[in-house]
């Protein structure tokens, strides 16, 4: 379907020797795509092969591609008003947050970044701040999960679980701690998925109490893990580690990077388990990716905490130049409602039914031991063994993503190449996919599949 063109040729000679990619590793073997527009779920490359993005992005352009509301929005906000410091205020950001406070069912205050990372970030700080502000001096550690992804800046790679991103930059930020997250598929023989569930949770109590309850500040978690593969929670699971929370003193950051803005089918992941984060950090689907924009969503009694400023150490000392942006702001608010008047979060729901109905008979084929979906984001797992459960290596990973290119299907993997868990291959197109998109990415996978790597 696709080959490389004349205009690709030129292009990857420029772009290798003066881009350095993200996490990618330089080959000349495996050159990148170089995309030129796209246009719903499909993308379009600089010599005119088209690709139905499967992964939105990086699981980030929930309404699609090509939007010129989206656009227009931007425009009119950067011909009137481009950029002012959120030390002070301006009407897009003050209307966003109040839309964000609706989305979010909660009384919360935002604070604006422009990364999933920073909005890790923020969530640390003020998690730390509010502990010492209410006395809880020694409350300093963050708890987290191995498997889960939090980003790339110092602070959410100590909260990331996942060896391969972290080892070449340790040691990393003190402080930061990791239990097992709830793998069911992986869960020992005889234990039923809520008992392997709530023992995966006790782990979290048990931590914070072996650790000292009084120095833990935080636990940290995406409500499903993504991009760690998918691995989703039993609800005994965010019941019992909310409750631990509260039982402890110990505040619940809700990791909604990937699940948040109609991903999970419902506005935001923690929604559909019913629990009451008291942080929640968003970016990617908030503006669809067309602009950078982060949140770091808190509960208002916690901002509360930093109101007096009778001591000057008493506010939050954290600035952010571009967090905030107008032009994002004014964005954000267009793209929620997209999502909103196209019923795009509850349309995640059914397109995630119809992808998982339609590659479920894939259990059937030796290498996948398991697929998992929660709202349009799916995993499947592929192993080498289905009785030993022993992960399929990664050229076989890589070789049906490879294939699936060649078909004109872009999918992802999960990745931890050092811990040995990289054969999860995901898939999370658009939202605003159409019935046809859903029906292509299921035939191009049954197909490759069932081609040579049935054999
Ligand atoms: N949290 C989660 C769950 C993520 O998936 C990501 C990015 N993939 C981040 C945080 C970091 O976001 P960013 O790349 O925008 O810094």
């Amino acid at each position: 379907m696709q080959s490389l063109g004349k205009e690709s040729e030129a292009a990857i000679k420029k772009d290798q020797q003066y881009l350095w990619h993200n996490i990618t590793p330089y080959s000349e073997a495996n050159p990148p795509m170089i995309a030129a527009s796209a246009s719903g779920s499909w993308v379009t490359d600089i010599d005119g092969n088209k690709f139905l993005d499967g992964m939105s992005g990086l699981w980030c352009v929930n309404v699609g591609y090509g939007r010129k509301e989206l656009a227009e929005a931007a425009y009119n906000q950067l011909l009137s008003l481009p950029y002012f410091p959120l030390t002070q205020s301006h009407m897009p950001a003050i209307a966003l947050a109040e839309k964000l406070n609706e989305w979010l069912e909660g009384d919360y205050v935002i604070f604006f970044s422009n990364s999933g990372s920073e909005a890790n970030e923020a969530a640390f700080k003020i998690a730390r701040q509010y502990q010492q502000q209410i006395g809880q001096h020694y409350r300093h550690k963050f708890i987290a999960r191995y498997r889960g992804y939090h980003g790339s800046s110092l602070g959410a790679l100590s909260a990331t679980g996942q060896a391969q991103r972290k080892y070449k930059y340790e040691p990393l930020v003190a402080g930061f701690l990791h239990v097992a997250p709830p793998d069911s598929y992986r869960r020992p023989a005889g234990m039923t998925v809520e008992e392997f569930n709530l023992q995966c949770a006790q782990a979290i109590e048990d931590t914070i109490v072996w650790e000292g309850v009084e120095t833990v500040a935080a636990v940290i978690m995406e409500p499903v893990i993504t991009g760690g593969g998918v691995i989703v929670p039993h609800q005994v699971y965010l019941d019992r580690v909310q409750e631990i929370c509260r039982k402890h003193g110990v505040l619940l950051i809700i990791d909604e990077v990937i699940c948040g803005f109609g991903r999970s089918g419902r506005k935001f992941g923690h929604q559909n388990f019913g629990i009451k984060p008291d942080i929640v950090t968003m970016a990617k689907g908030l503006t669809s990716a067309y602009l950078p924009l982060s949140a770091t969503a808190v509960r208002k009694d916690i901002y509360e905490a930093f109101k007096d400023n009778s001591d000057s150490y008493g506010h939050f000392r954290h600035v952010n130049t571009f967090g905030g942006n107008p032009a994002a702001c004014a964005l954000a608010l267009r793209n929620l409602e997209v999502l909103e008047q196209e019923n795009l979060v509850e349309r995640a729901d059914i397109l995630g039914q119809r992808l998982y109905s339609g590659l479920s008979g894939l259990l059937e084929h030796k290498l996948v031991g398991d697929i998992r979906s929660f709202g349009l984001v799916l995993g499947i797992e592929l192993v080498a063994d289905k009785a030993t459960k022993q992960p399929a290596d990664l050229d076989t990973v890589k070789g049906i993503i490879a294939d699936c290119k060649a078909k004109g299907l872009i999918i992802g993997k999960n990745g931890d190449t050092v811990a040995g868990f990289n054969n999860v291959l995901t898939v999370a197109p658009p939202l605003s996919s159409t019935d046809e998109d859903i029906q292509f990415i299921v035939e191009t996978l049954t197909a490759v599949l069932n081609g040579s790597w049935a054999e």
